[in-house]
């Protein structure tokens, strides 16, 4: 077997290349835009993450500082033949020296096309989010509950919290001024279908209109049940977008193509993290991530020749997709705009405004 190491525990091998070519080769558009990647400059990282901190938090070991050479590098691997493009952003979180990563990957962003999203503070003043804005490559900015108090468990302690508390609405009325973009990981262990949720991002729509708010993770409905209770409250709002980012599940992907549609809904990863290789397998309201690394979460195995049959992740997510789309008799037409045309006709529209042009190559020297 031929391997190709990818970054930190995870590798390219051949089970890969034949679920490639089985399955993505021959259905995957030619132009592929992910909306929902993480990559840092290493040298901003100011803490770091212990054994303590990854055994409490089983995130933290599934990934490490990943620069954005490295994040080209693999995409190159993982689409071969494909024109790729990574709308990117830093890791949210207070361990991180915000400011740096985020200069770093905007640049880095333009000398490859990439547009990006800045993490954003929200102790800032409201000037810091427009400077941010004002910055050529970036399109929106990256809000996060980790960002509200530093917490060396990421997200413990401020899960719960409301969205004006890591969004405040001085940061929204800068925001909705820019016509920006916003991609929103929502709080609370109920997730997306929280009345708080619900109400908050109705809110936003109505005061703040212009914003291009994007529901990260399809608001984190990796079950059927809440993928019912969060999106079809939401559904009926043409303005409102959503990443799948990190979403397995068939069913949710069904409720989303059904009720929201291909033109609403934009394909992104969550890379690194989807570097992992196995399978996810849900249980009601809950589910459990099967992977053939010894991760301090990873307790429940399955048998070695299965784990030997695992893929990463990406392709486990790409493959869903395919099924859905195919089940649900989609179209060319709308996987393009699910796959591309929905991201590249927003970057258009907030560069446009910033005197900028999309693709962003006239910057690529700078
Ligand atoms: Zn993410």
């Amino acid at each position: 077997m031929s391997t190709t190491p990818l970054y930190h525990v995870y590798e390219y091998n051949d089970v890969d290349r034949e679920f490639w070519a089985e399955h993505l080769e021959d259905w995957l558009p030619r132009r592929l835009v992910d909306t929902h990647v993480h990559c840092v400059d290493p040298a901003a990282e100011i803490e770091t993450v212990t054994e303590e901190q990854k055994r409490k938090y089983w995130v933290m070991e599934t990934y490490t500082s990943i620069d954005v050479r490295d994040t080209e590098r693999i995409a190159r691997i993982l689409y071969p033949g494909r024109d790729v493009c990574y709308l990117g952003f830093p890791f949210a979180h207070l361990g991180w020296d915000t400011l740096a990563n985020n200069d770093y990957v905007r640049r880095e962003g333009l000398k490859r096309n990439w547009p990006s999203l800045a993490v954003i503070d929200p102790r800032w003043v409201p000037e810091q989010v427009e400077h941010a804005l004002k910055q050529p490559g970036c399109v929106g900015v990256k809000p996060y509950y980790s960002m509200i108090r530093y917490n060396r468990f990421l997200t413990a302690g401020f899960q719960e919290a409301g969205i004006f508390d890591f969004l405040p609405h001085g940061h929204l009325e800068v925001l909705d001024q820019h016509a920006a973009w916003v991609t929103l990981h929502v709080p609370k262990a109920d997730r997306l279908g929280h009345a708080d949720n619900i109400r908050e991002i109705k809110e936003i729509r109505r005061r703040y209109p212009n914003v291009k708010l994007v529901i990260a993770h399809l608001g984190r409905c990796y079950t059927k049940p809440h993928a019912e209770e969060g999106i079809l409250p939401l559904s009926d709002d043409d303005g409102l977008y959503w990443d799948c980012g990190a979403v397995l599940n068939p069913d949710t992907y069904r409720i989303a193509l059904t009720h929201l549609g291909p033109e609403r809904v934009m394909w992104g990863t969550d890379n690194p993290i989807f570097c992992m290789r196995g399978r996810r397998q849900w249980h009601g309201r809950t589910y459990v991530n099967r992977t053939n690394y010894a991760f301090f979460f990873n307790k429940e195995r399955e048998a070695p020749e299965i784990e030997a049959a695992y893929t990463l992740y990406t392709y486990e997510e790409l493959k869903t997709i395919k099924d859905v789309f195919i089940e649900l008799g989609l179209s060319d037409a709308q996987k393009e705009l699910f796959f591309h045309g929905t991201a590249n006709r927003l970057f258009t529209g907030v560069l446009k405004r910033k005197g900028e042009s999309w693709p962003l190559t006239p910057y690529a020297k700078g």
